[in-house]
């Protein structure tokens, strides 16, 4: 299958997830859009670096996804939007009560408000081209709860939900809206949090990992970045045409409970 002469725009994307998802839609001939908040010669390195990979162009652009014209000018620079993966995404874990309203805040904006700013840029470039795919990367957490996490699985359910809404409103089109929920995936969002849950626990972190991160996770293994990069070049495939507004989990099991 070949995305060649197709742009894939991937929010949040010089690590983890969304550099998975990067190489391998680079890897299926896509050119790619690399992004993050910073603007460092690794971050346009990363691109560089899949480029001469993958014979494609690669380009890194930054932007802030906690910005709503940020999230904007990224579509508009890039000039082109195939393929869009809301990937951008940040945690923190406490309960309600003393849960800063700043991270609430921070979390609200950049794992669900960015996918509405990306999207809403992106879909009239899919109109015009008579084809897109937007891939929302939710969460196991979109679909479930876990304490603590109320900021984190009430942003991944709204994008659950804005993905059904507008896969009903390009329903019609060449366009399919999906999400991909991922359980625990060995990114650095989820190492940040090993060390302190040992602390908390008085754990070792190999118990931690065990025990308490993949306590939900049937298949006691980590998802990877290239299952998840590998789901989204499906998703992108004349094969998937007619998948749209769904989610896909990939969660060793864990929704399943
Ligand atoms: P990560 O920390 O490795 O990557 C997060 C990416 O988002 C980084 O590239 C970071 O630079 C970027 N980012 C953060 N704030 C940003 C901002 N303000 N503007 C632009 N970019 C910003 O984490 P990850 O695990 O790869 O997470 C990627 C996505 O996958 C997130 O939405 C996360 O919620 C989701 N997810 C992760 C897991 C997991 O277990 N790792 C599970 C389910 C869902």
């Amino acid at each position: 299958m070949s995305l060649s002469g197709k742009t894939a725009i991937i929010t949040g994307s010089n690590s983890g997830i969304g550099l998975g998802v990067a190489r391998a839609l680079a890897g299926a001939g896509a050119n790619v859009i690399l992004n993050s908040f910073t603007d460092n010669d690794e971050d346009h390195a990363l691109a560089d670096e899949i480029a001469k990979a993958h014979n494609v162009t690669a380009r890194y652009i930054k932007a802030d996804m906690s910005k709503g014209e940020e999230c904007r000018k990224l579509i508009e620079e890039a000039g082109a939007c195939d393929i869009l993966v809301n990937n951008a995404g940040i945690q923190h874990v406490a309960p309600i009560d003393e849960f800063p309203a700043d991270k609430w805040d921070a979390i609200i904006a950049i794992n669900m408000s960015s996918a509405f700013h990306c999207t809403a840029a992106a879909l009239p470039m899919m109109r015009k081209a008579g084809w897109g795919r937007v891939v929302n990367i939710a969460s196991a957490h979109g679909l479930t709860a876990s304490p603590y996490k109320s900021a984190y699985v009430t942003a991944k359910h709204g994008v659950v939900g804005m993905t059904k809404t507008v896969a009903l409103e390009t329903a019609k089109e060449d366009i399919t809206v999906n999400a991909i929920c991922p359980g625990y995936v060995k990114t650095p969002l989820v190492e940040a949090q090993i060390p302190d849950t040992a602390k908390k626990y008085d754990m070792s972190e190999e118990e931690v990992i065990e025990k308490v991160i993949l306590e939900r996770q049937p298949s006691k293994e980590f998802a990877t970045v290239e299952q998840i990069g590998g789901t989204a070049v499906f998703l992108c495939s004349a094969e998937a045409a007619q998948i749209t507004g769904t989610t896909i989990s990939i969660d060793g099991g864990w929704t399943a409970l």
